[in-house]
């Protein structure tokens, strides 16, 4: 599966050298990735590199809306009617009217006054994160949080202080500890753990922020379109009302490409008009809007395709003796990276693309295969994946 590695220039400078030696180093660890080719088609079927057609159990697009008929189709008539690109920012000539709906949507979906829409989940996050906090203020945030709220965090230059994974009493011990001596102060969780599959305890660190005049912020990324009916963590925690700050991505179930905040409507317009990364980037291509659009409209009223994935992770977490999932994801530890990476080639040649997750991506020593579902898995596949782990030895 792996490229060969091209043959580079002979030349002797500086920055070759470092790429090289850096590349050389990662190879050594199995820590360099590559790309490949992947021709994605409905049912989850998909080829990797012009091979035979593999079901992928690895994807993020967990209604199968990417390639649904009716979500195509609005991309295509919002290029036609808006274009190809956006040309300019949103806040120059780059917005159009079916922005506005998308906001309204996602507002409406989330049960917040307004939402703003980004180019995409990172650019939300190094976008929000420094548009509420700065220096002087303080930001606690579980260990696990997703590698681009690391990056709204740095950028901020607030205060960090992390609890350990979705430990609320140690967080509250944080915030006893140190609260008062700063003057704004955001917890920052994901909704839902995306190498995990896990769910944020939202309900008692919304409670535990509003007892500290903190403001929580939940990652939805995985959440949206997977749980709560399709509305997200809040709604699955029971948290409803006490996440003020709910962000995610339009490129996950959605299917589409994309972030958002959704929150009131005054704090909506503060990002719309101080977050850098929602002013000084080109607006999203039409299509990207006009398919997040239709696709939340099938969320919105199909709840059975909504539930679908989440009751396929249940059936094969338990044919393998796994802990129950909250989610659709479900991830086998395996252990060293190159125990992953041999476990998910010999699901390749099986005829099942899992993706083996490494380091940095998830903690040393636990590189693991990570199984997500999608409503568009065929009853069928679902079983002989099953069976295929058995045989492989593939379980708890
Ligand atoms: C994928 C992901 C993002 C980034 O979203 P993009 O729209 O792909 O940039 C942010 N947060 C989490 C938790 C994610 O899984």
């Amino acid at each position: 599966m792996q490229q060969s590695q091209k043959t580079s220039p002979n030349t002797a400078d500086s920055l070759t050298d470092f790429a090289l030696s850096k590349l050389a180093s990662l190879e050594e660890k199995n820590q360099r990735r590559y790309l490949v080719d992947t021709k994605r088609e409905q049912a989850m079927t998909m080829s990797v590199d012009g091979g035979p057609p593999l079901i992928s159990f690895t994807d993020n697009d967990y209604l199968g809306l990417s390639t649904h008929p009716d979500v195509v189709a609005a991309a295509k008539a919002a290029a036609d009617e808006y274009g190809a690109g956006a040309g300019a920012s949103r806040l120059v000539t780059g917005n159009h009217s079916l922005y506005r709906k998308l906001e309204e949507k996602i507002a409406t979906i989330k049960g917040t006054e307004d939402a703003a829409v980004f180019g995409s989940g990172y650019l939300a996050n190094v976008g929000i994160i420094p548009t509420l906090v700065g220096p002087g203020d303080l930001i606690i945030a579980d260990e696990l949080v997703h590698t681009c709220i690391h990056a709204g965090m740095t950028l901020s230059r607030a205060d960090v202080k992390f609890f350990k994974h979705n430990d609320v009493a140690h967080a509250a011990e944080l915030l006893s500890d140190h609260r008062k001596k700063f003057g704004k102060c955001l917890i920052l969780v994901d909704g839902v753990y995306s190498m995990d599959g896990d769910i944020a305890p939202l309900k008692a660190l919304g409670l535990l922020a509003k007892d500290h005049d903190a403001w929580l912020m939940s990652d939805d990324a995985h959440a949206l379109g997977t749980i709560g009916g399709g509305s997200g963590s809040a709604k699955e925690t029971g948290a409803e009302g006490l996440v003020p700050l709910q962000m995610g991505t339009l490129s996950k179930a959605v299917g589409s490409y994309g972030g958002y905040l959704a929150a009131a409507k005054p704090v909506v317009d503060l990002i719309k008009t101080r977050a850098r990364s929602f002013i000084y980037t080109t607006g999203l291509p039409p299509a990207a809007v006009g398919a997040a659009l239709k696709a939340l409209e099938l969320i919105e009223s199909d709840a059975e395709m909504v539930a679908r994935p989440l009751k396929l992770a249940q059936k094969f977490a338990y044919a393998l003796g796994l802990p129950a999932p909250e989610t659709p994801i479900v991830p086998l530890i395996i252990g060293t990276e190159t125990e992953a990476l041999a476990a998910s080639d010999t699901l390749a040649k099986a005829g099942f693309k899992v993706i083996a997750f490494r380091p940095p991506t998830v903690p040393e020593g636990t590189s693991r295969l990570r199984f997500s579902f999608s409503a568009t898995h065929r009853d069928a596949d679902v079983s002989r994946l099953i069976e295929t782990c058995k045989t492989l030895g593939l379980r708890a």
